[in-house]
């Protein structure tokens, strides 16, 4: 039998618990999301040399998961030449490009790397166009030895000089070259998930079914791989772990993140103000950031504001996720709805 004496202590506790907690966690408390709509980790999908089997099966079958991957196209590279109305096609699409350089075939010298790297990248903005110098993704491309004849400070000038970021090593990360299975695979994801980081796959050619051409494209990642492998991304994806996005979106979230401030501005019975400030430089990192904030308990659909730009989310138990500018306006946030 419980005596009452018992039954209120243990409801004591529990109140000092709930205490507790409002203590570390005031309203108007606010913070930075790790990633994107505060999910647990990154997952980047890259497909490498612009091969036919990117647009025949990867980005059909991305699509039809509402995915997106990051793909490293050659653009004077005789495949992606001849295919080039397929890859208009591509670039219309949520498929971010990226620059593999122009032939794959190395550079000779300077004023050549000028070439391979400077144009595949003026290429990708004329495909993709966006803000002005809007920074692109560089995959470093495998060529045989004695190709690439620039060092890595004339490298580094000419990323800088084009607003080029160089992506993760492809060392450990190849879809068929390092990782062969799907359970290889899909353990990349928890592992990202597991430390709360990033990882990323690259692979090659896709297997080609359908159209039956006869041949495969360099390396081809089996379809009864690739296929459950997306779904298990879309499954980690669909219950908030992972943010599968592309190399650019990562880098700009992780840049601004880390220099960010947030201070509370005010806060008042229905309402609070707050001053988003990121050191990141806003014409090149222009991403929205995720806030979470302590709302009072009763909030439910909640108003934001930054300057004349207006969203909507939905408070759960007193927190409210939602996306601002870095270096905006202040931001607002009042219930939709009086309680
Ligand atoms: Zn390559």
């Amino acid at each position: 039998m419980t005596s009452p004496l018992r039954l209120s202590r243990v409801f004591a506790l529990t109140a000092l618990a709930s205490l507790a907690t409002h203590l570390h966690a005031a309203v108007g408390d606010t913070r930075v999301a790790t990633w994107k709509d505060n999910r647990t980790a990154v997952f980047m999908l890259m497909f490498d040399d612009g091969w036919p089997s990117h647009f025949q099966v990867a980005v059909p079958e991305l699509e039809k998961r509402g995915m997106i991957a990051t793909f490293y196209i050659c653009p004077a590279k005789g495949e992606f030449k001849t295919q080039s109305k397929e890859w208009d096609k591509v670039a219309a699409t949520k498929m971010v490009f990226a620059d593999h350089t122009m032939t794959h075939q190395g550079v000779k010298d300077m004023a050549n790397a000028e070439y391979e790297i400077g144009e595949c990248a003026t290429i990708i903005r004329k495909l993709q166009p966006g803000k002005e110098n809007r920074l692109v993704s560089f995959g470093m491309p495998g060529v045989g030895p004695g190709k690439w004849n620039i060092n890595g400070a004339q490298l580094k000038e000419l990323l800088e000089k084009h607003h080029l970021v160089s992506r993760p090593p492809f060392e450990g990360h190849g879809a068929v070259y390092h990782q062969k299975t799907f359970e290889e695979m899909i353990a990349l994801a928890d592992k990202a998930i597991a430390k709360k980081g990033i990882e990323y796959l690259v692979a090659h050619g896709v297997e080609r079914i359908k159209p039956d051409w006869g041949y495969q494209d360099m390396w081809p990642l089996k379809q009864t791989i690739f296929l459950p492998l997306l779904d298990a991304l879309k499954e980690r994806s669909d219950r908030g772990d992972l943010w599968i996005t592309d190399h650019i979106s990562q880098h700009q979230y992780a840049t601004e993140r880390d220099g960010a401030t947030v201070k509370t501005l005010k806060v008042i019975p229905n309402g609070i103000q707050l001053e988003v400030k990121s050191s990141a430089d806003p014409k090149l990192y222009d991403h929205p950031l995720t806030l979470i904030t302590e709302v009072p308990a009763q909030w439910r659909e909640c108003n934001i504001s930054q300057g004349s730009v207006q969203s909507r989310a939905t408070a759960k138990n007193g927190v409210l996720v939602f996306d601002v500018s870095p270096n905006g306006p202040p931001v607002s946030l009042w219930p939709a709805t009086t309680p």
